[in-house]
């Protein structure tokens, strides 16, 4: 049981977090809808009791033993029981000279990095941390929301410079990993080991530093390695999903000292970033699925469809040509529209037809009662028209559900609608420059 529930949480949670924290706990037992874990030691089961819980809960429901809490036990003796199996697992002993650095992801490379503007400044500062040659910034940190390629260009980096400095010690690990290690280090005595390990590296590389916040022992020994090796001239990187400034529980002396070096952060993406990825991933798969055939146009349906970040445009992609091959059928945009349902669906909860009568409405200088109301002004009804249209293009909505939102107004109407700012977008430049910047601003 446990075995299944733990292959199940590996997939939720991945490889990483899950060898951190799940590989040392043992189920000991289930009673009346409580699953009792135990864990070698009590900071491991209050993170994974924080953090993990729901998911454990979750998953044990699915592999049949439904339950509805979970409780950790810590004692000496579990310890010793748990920790055998685990053996091989979870982080190593810090033992100096040992390499602590995490794997890097075979695809994360500069090559395969597509720059755009919203990330063109954290690709030209990444290139240069990677080029080596006298620190110029440093920290250098990068900021960016989920998905946009802070993980991508660490991994780039560290091996752009192990590649042309392969006398430099490059070590790149996770916040969480940063704070498991020291735990483990104080647990087991050998801070002066860690202490010494992390202070002897050319490069340090901390990816999502936001987990240590509110970690206050963590955090003083980052202080404390960040200080030295910045003394000692050694180039740090960091990421982490918000600006130093705004990272919570940090202490102020940290926040200051990251804000030293240069700050970049990650936009979310626009729509010929969003392409360029699609286009540069197609030719990727094109060689793992030869000889699939793609119709004209999907690409840039995916690109304006699918807004939220890149991870979900990369499993998209992925999951349409999966589909296609076992199909062995051309990826249509019926095809995609069914077989991508439900992402699209996600996507779209993101602009309301409410959201987009607003901008447009503010865009135009009209009142947001006109979008809804009889006025036939041409002032009024072809800014309403290309809500329509943005309403038609940018949710799934149905034309009868859209009119609806437009006061009651008749399917046809709509149509109507949508079709005229299609003809007039062709022929009026200036209005397809007004859409595609509405377009932008809601999804932004
Ligand atoms: P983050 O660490 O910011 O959450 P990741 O670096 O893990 O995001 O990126 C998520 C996925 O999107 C990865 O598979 C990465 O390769 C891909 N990705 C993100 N940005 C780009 C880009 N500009 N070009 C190519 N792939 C990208
Ligand atoms: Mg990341």
């Amino acid at each position: 049981l446990w075995g299944q529930a733990r292959e199940e949480l590996q997939k939720i949670i991945g490889a990483d977090s899950f060898a951190t924290w799940i590989e040392p706990l043992r189920l000991t037992g289930v009673d009346d809808g409580t699953a009792t874990i135990a864990s070698p030691t009590r900071f491991l089961s209050d993170w994974v009791s924080r953090h993990y819980s729901d998911d454990i809960v979750k998953v044990l429901g699915r592999v049949g033993s439904p339950v509805h809490r979970v409780t950790f036990e810590t004692r000496a003796q579990t310890a010793r029981q748990a920790a055998a199996p685990a053996r091989r697992a979870p982080a190593p002993r810090p033992a100096a000279g040992e390499e602590l650095t995490a794997p890097l992801d075979q695809r994360f490379t500069f090559d395969n990095f597509v720059v755009g503007k919203p990330n063109e400044l954290a690709h030209a500062a990444a290139l240069r941390v990677a080029a080596g040659g006298p620190v110029t910034f440093n920290p250098l940190f990068l900021y960016g929301g989920v998905g946009l390629g802070k993980t991508h260009l660490m991994h780039a980096i560290a091996r752009e410079i192990r590649a042309n400095q392969p006398e430099a010690r490059v070590l790149y690990l996770s916040a969480e990993q940063f704070m498991y290690r020291f735990v483990q280090a104080l647990r087991e005595r050998t801070v002066m080991d860690f202490k010494e390990l992390f202070r002897t590296v050319s490069v340090l590389m901390v990816d999502d530093l936001q987990f240590i916040g509110g970690k206050d022992s963590t955090q003083e020994e980052f202080f404390h390695t960040f200080n030295t090796l910045v003394d000692q001239g050694k180039q740090i990187v960091i990421s982490a999903d918000r600006a130093p400034g705004e990272i919570k529980d940090m202490e102020e002396r940290i926040k200051s000292r990251l804000q030293c070096g240069l700050i970049v952060d990650l936009h979310p993406t626009d729509y010929e970033l969003r392409l360029g990825i699609l286009q540069s991933k197609t030719d990727a798969f094109r060689t793992q699925y030869p000889g699939l055939q793609m119709a004209p146009g999907v690409l840039e349906f995916l690109a304006h469809r699918i807004t939220s970040n890149v991870r979900v445009l990369e499993g998209a992609l992925q999951r349409l040509f999966a589909f296609a091959s076992l199909m062995g059928r051309e990826i249509t945009l019926d095809m995609t529209q069914e077989c991508l349902a439900d992402i699209l669906r996600a996507n779209d909860r993101k602009v309301s037809i409410e959201e987009i009568q607003r901008k447009v409405a503010e865009h135009y200088n009209i009142r947001l009662a006109d979008m809804i109301g009889p006025k036939r002004v041409r002032t009024v009804a072809r800014p309403r028209q290309i809500a329509m249209y943005l309403a038609k293009q940018m949710t799934s909505r149905s034309l009868p559900e859209i009119g609806r939102r437009f006061g009651g107004r008749d399917h046809t109407t709509i149509m109507h609608g949508v079709r005229k700012i299609e003809e007039l977008r062709g022929a009026d430049s200036g209005l397809a420059e007004d859409i595609d910047l509405l377009r932008r601003l809601l999804e932004a």
